[in-house]
């Protein structure tokens, strides 16, 4: 098998751990960043090991431009990636009509500011190396839009847009542009909501896991045969048809 390299944006946790997991199963190296070595990250570390990869833990905030570029561009002169997986995100939810200053540039700050902090700065090298792979992680939010979300619908509804754009600038350099669209998953961003009020709203009458969105982006960063590009793919149970 042939060991490849990812980075995973957000790894420590929930469906950027599984992603770890999986990416290192299909032969990948991990570098996962995070915003501090915490009990949750040894324990993705521990799992992409138990899995037979190397893994390396790398912590910033993304929010933080400065410290994001300095951190990622010492990734890249390590080794650059072949797949890089922009999965951090954060919610504060509210209603518009209530919405606090920091509830709303929190979630811009880390949701759409962290994507250029952290993804800008591998472009120019997967250029010249005319190969990789960018998927990121948005959500049915930023696709149907949600009542109580306009910050969080607002952020991932401009990462496909993002995404779209840049999948038009470098697609002839043969760097495949995707990203993944989760409904509802179990994970602790998820751990608070009214299950009851949800359920009805999704067809498959279950919550999705992180390995479910976790299989999606494996294959979009480890098929060889690949010919989607500028696409999001819904991984939601029916929640968005
Ligand atoms: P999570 O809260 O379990 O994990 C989030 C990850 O992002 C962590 O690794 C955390 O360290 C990192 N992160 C958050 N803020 C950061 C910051 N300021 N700097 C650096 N890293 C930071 O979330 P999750 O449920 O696994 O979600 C992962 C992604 O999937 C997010 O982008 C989320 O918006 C998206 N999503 C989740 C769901 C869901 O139902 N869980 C649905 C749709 C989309």
């Amino acid at each position: 098998m042939v060991l490849r390299q990812a980075f995973i944006i957000g790894g420590s946790r929930g469906i950027g751990r599984a992603t770890a997991v999986k990416l290192a199963r299909l032969g990948f190296n991990i570098v996962f960043s995070c915003r501090s070595i915490s009990r949750e990250a040894e324990e993705t570390r521990n799992a992409v090991v138990a899995a037979g990869a190397k893994c390396e833990i790398v912590t910033f905030d993304l929010a933080d431009r400065d410290a994001t570029v300095k951190a990622v561009e010492a990734v890249i002169e390590k080794s650059l990636p072949d797949a890089v997986i922009y999965n951090a995100g954060i919610a504060r939810d509210n209603l518009l009509a209530f919405m606090t200053h920091d509830e709303w540039d929190d979630v811009i700050r880390v949701n759409l500011d962290g994507f250029y902090n952290a993804v800008q700065p591998f472009i120019v090298p997967m250029l010249s190396r005319k190969s990789g792979r960018i998927i990121i992680v948005t959500s049915a939010s930023g696709q149907a839009g949600q009542a109580g979300q306009v910050n969080y619908s607002a952020s991932k509804a401009g990462l496909i847009g993002a995404m779209k754009a840049l999948a038009r600038e470098i697609g002839k350099r043969n760097i495949l542009v995707n990203a993944v669209a989760p409904g509802v998953i179990e994970t602790d961003m998820t751990s608070e909501l009214p299950k009851d009020k949800i359920m009805p709203m999704i067809p498959l009458n279950r919550f999705g896991s992180p390995e479910e969105v976790a299989s999606v982006i494996g294959f979009l960063a480890a098929e060889e045969d690949m010919y989607i590009h500028g696409q999001v793919i819904a991984v939601n149970g029916g929640l968005v048809i």
